[in-house]
């Protein structure tokens, strides 16, 4: 099992000791949070992304918008956090409510403070190998697989899913560290041959223990990046119910979180993340990592 939480922890020192750095030139970071609309499950990952922010010095502010804000109210918000200079990174937590046009949002927060990598400028330098602000869960499965010893280069990827958030950058940043990279989608023929072609398999498509061991090559590196509410009893049987502790669980909370690889697969594989405790302790882990970056890069210091 690759523990996430115990890398996440060694970036979080890292980087505690190079806030602590630009603290004695009088720097401290900043990140704001725009949060629109009310879903509970964006209050849950904002909060978090705050506290962790709080715990290793880097102010944080959340600019809260009810769900019926015009696009217009954002933009303007934005652009004030773009002309801020105590503001380093930018954060637009997804999704927004439908009425707000998203791509305009995201194309109008400044390049070099888009902390979660989704501005077309540095997509573009992601995929041209250029200096960038990468996606935080992406990112953080580079950082998991690199301080895990597994090698990349000449190794065979296959990446299923390709949003703009985790797939698509994934596989861009396999390719630029020399993996060969196959990504897969709903429309893929033969997923299954090309998943047991891998020798990493990365798989975010948001479907509860969908990859079954069937699907994996042994030995295979298995980074598992759902994370899904199961709320079906069957469905939850059909994942876990070799699992006393989860069915525990919910027996009294009537739900439990599933990754999208189902638990034999730790069986087949060589090694594999937890969820929870694998890929989204990373993710969060990242987003202070940009910070941090975008802090440097805006001062020249990197
Ligand atoms: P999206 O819904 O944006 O994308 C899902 C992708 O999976 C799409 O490309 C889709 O294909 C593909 N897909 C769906 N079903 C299948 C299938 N049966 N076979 C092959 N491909 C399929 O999801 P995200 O990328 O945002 O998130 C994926 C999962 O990762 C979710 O569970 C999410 O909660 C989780 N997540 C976890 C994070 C963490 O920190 N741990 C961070 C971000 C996400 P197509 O394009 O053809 O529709």
């Amino acid at each position: 099992m690759l523990d996430g939480n115990r890398i996440a922890g060694q970036i979080r020192a890292e980087l505690a000791r190079e806030i602590e750095k630009l603290s004695r030139s009088g720097i401290v970071p900043g990140l704001a949070v725009i949060l629109a609309g009310g879903n509970p499950a964006s209050e849950i990952y904002v909060r978090s992304k705050i506290k962790a922010c709080e715990q290793l010095g880097i102010r944080s502010e959340l600019l809260r918008f009810n769900d019926f804000v015009a696009t217009e109210q954002l933009l303007q918000s934005v652009a004030q956090l773009n002309s801020r200079q105590d503001v380093d990174g930018i954060l637009v937590q997804l999704p927004v409510p439908a009425q707000v046009e998203s791509g305009i949002l995201l194309t109008t927060v400044a390049p070099d403070k888009d902390v979660d990598g989704l501005h077309p400028m540095n997509i573009g330098n992601l995929s041209a190998r250029r200096p960038a602000l990468v996606p935080c869960t992406p990112a953080g499965i580079m950082e998991l697989l690199r301080r895990s010893n597994i090698p990349i280069e000449g190794q065979h990827a296959v990446v299923v899913g390709r949003s703009n958030i985790v797939g698509k950058p994934m596989s861009m940043l396999l390719l630029n560290e020399n993996a060969t990279v196959t990504i897969c989608h709903s429309k893929t023929r033969n997923l299954r041959e090309l998943t047991r072609e891998a020798d990493i398999l990365v798989v975010a498509i948001g479907r509860p223990g969908f990859i079954t061991a069937e699907y994996v090559k042994a030995g295979a590196t298995v980074i598992d990046v759902g994370v899904n509410r199961v709320t079906d009893p069957d469905e939850f049987n059909r994942i876990f119910a070799n699992d006393p502790e989860r069915m525990r669980s919910f027996a009294g909370k009537g739900s439990a979180i599933a990754g999208d690889v189902h638990p034999e697969v730790v069986e087949v594989a060589g090694a594999l993340t937890p969820v929870p405790g694998g890929v989204g302790p990373l993710t969060i882990a990242m987003l202070l990592a940009n910070t941090v970056k975008a802090c440097d890069m805006r001062r020249g210091r990197s």
